[in-house]
């Protein structure tokens, strides 16, 4: 049973969103008394995790107060009515502010929802605060942030992962809520692989990209870190669809709804278990467990056979250049005069300069710095027309590999959460810990991270799985049966919840 609070009795810390649906339905605790409760969390655990950035305490209340009193008038209730979120530091809402974790934007108000956020709100989910990341969601680590670092909430002295370390920070520390990420080369991923949490890349396209501050466009996704897949999959089907107000958008397949019990029929029968992902490079316990969790697959009635992606060696350097390309684009808009921090000067050149010098931090204007390298003319051809070829020829391999298996596993990170600051003077140190991640944007496909198991240092280990385009809910109908099997696969230590 959970604590107390004003009349009525809360869900357990680890309930996710569905379960605490039910619960408001059981009437055992008012929407109010619940989001009252996650607000102090997110104030206490989460400003101390350095996890939680805004803490949206009126607003979140007044939706709860007009969500307890639809749910009392009898009027028609959303999908995911009274459920708590957060939105990262990059996606623009109504409330607060959306600086991106960056000097340049300190203050920002978008003053308005982005797609995804307004259609989670319209289903009745209630918007608690916004979460840390790197600054323009750049990092593998939660170091960037000009909100300081994130700490892991399974060891304090590590790092939560990045981008969207503060979003796992949460869902790896409590239950209830979700927490909207975005995974350019692996930041929902990878973070919620180092925190314990499931994490979601939907296919590139289907989650709208309007109101998301733009990093590397043809690669960055909107989605969702959860407590498990079911809530993963259930606020996918809200978020997803085509955007009038973001041309790159479009519908998938059929909107599935998730059910509580488990899937009867065995989803994605064939698995490739990826060779590349098993080398050397990786951590031996990492390398260990997924040979293990195949084992589990196989008690389970799938067939895995191994599956070689040469490419995922060219994968990581194709990515460094795509990426830093079209973020040195994106970010030529903060120039101190149409957008973000202006210093100011008589001399228009040196206004540009100082502001961008002032505004960014030394990782973003490593990259605007590359990425204006590998586009300029003489070495256009030889970096950026490279990495478009490498990136097709990716793609190609993954699609033929798509064509045999119904879905393609390795680890999500080489290895374990790392000490603060360990990496974060060696850039190439933290690149490296993308290499398993970024072959899925530079594909477009799914992906999906999910928890499976800790290693001899207590710390999560993350597994995951991509699938062909537009197989997100399939791929989370994979995720929620290997979740009803165990649940140290929805992150749970052995002892039970944190
Ligand atoms: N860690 C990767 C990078 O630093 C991925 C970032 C992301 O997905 N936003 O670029």
């Amino acid at each position: 049973m959970g604590e107390s609070s004003g009349g009525g009795v809360l869900p357990t810390p680890e309930s996710t969103s569905i379960e605490v649906m039910a619960h408001l339905k059981a009437g055992k605790c008012t929407t109010v008394e619940l989001i009252g409760h996650y607000l102090r969390v997110l104030e206490t655990t989460g400003r101390d995790l350095g996890a939680a950035v805004e803490v949206h305490s009126d607003s979140a209340l007044a939706a709860a107060q007009e969500s307890d009193a639809r749910r009392a008038s009898g009027k028609p209730l959303g999908k995911l009515e009274g459920v708590p979120f957060t939105a990262k530091m990059n996606i623009s809402t109504a409330e607060g502010t959306t600086d991106a974790a960056s000097g340049m934007l300190r203050g920002f108000k978008a003053n308005e929802d982005s797609t995804a956020v307004a259609r989670l709100r319209a289903e009745g989910a209630i918007l608690v605060g916004k979460s840390n990341c790197d600054e323009f969601a750049m990092g593998a680590s939660n170091e960037s942030s000009h909100h300081g670092v994130v700490h892991n909430p399974w060891d304090r002295d590590r790092v939560p992962g990045g981008s969207s370390g503060g979003a796992a920070a949460l869902a790896g520390s409590f239950g209830w809520a979700f927490h909207l990420g975005s995974d350019t080369g692996g930041s929902i991923r990878q973070p919620a692989a180092f925190c314990g949490a499931t994490g979601l890349k939907p296919t590139w396209g289907r989650v709208s990209r309007r109101g998301l501050v733009a990093f590397g466009s043809s690669l960055d996704q909107i989605g969702p870190l959860t407590r498990d897949a079911r809530d993963a999959q259930l606020v996918l089907s809200v978020m997803e669809g085509g955007d009038p107000l973001d041309a790159t958008s479009q519908d998938f397949d059929s909107v599935k709804t998730p059910t509580e019990t488990s899937a009867e029929t065995i989803s994605m029968k064939r698995i490739g278990l990826v060779s590349e992902g098993l080398t050397d490079a990786i951590d031996p316990e990492i390398r260990q467990r997924a040979l293990e969790v195949t084992e589990q697959l196989k008690n389970m009635g799938h067939e895995v056979v191994e599956v070689s992606l040469s490419t995922l060696s060219k994968a990581n350097a194709c990515y460094q250049v795509i990426a830093t390309a079209e973020a040195s684009s994106n970010l030529a808009r903060f120039d101190g005069i149409h957008t973000g921090q202006r210093v100011e000067s008589e001399d228009l050149e040196e206004l540009y300069s100082k502001s961008r010098r002032q505004g960014f931090g030394a990782e973003v204007r490593r990259r605007i710095m590359l990425g204006t390298f590998v586009l300029s003319s003489g070495y256009i051809d030889a970096y950026y027309g490279k990495a478009q070829q490498v990136r097709h020829e990716i793609r190609q391999e993954i699609l033929s590999a798509l064509d045999t298996v119904d879905s393609l596993m390795m680890p999500v990170s080489p290895f374990a959460p790392f000490k603060i600051g360990e990496r974060v003077s060696d850039p190439l140190a933290l690149y490296a810990c993308d290499i398993l991640t970024v072959t899925a944007n530079l594909a477009g496909v799914p992906a999906v991270a999910i928890p499976c198991g800790f290693d001899s240092g207590g710390l999560p280990i993350g597994l995951q799985w991509m699938g062909k385009h537009g197989d997100d809910h399939r791929l989370l109908d994979l995720a929620t049966s290997l979740q009803d099997q165990d649940d140290a696969w929805r992150g749970l230590p052995p002892g039970g919840s944190q």
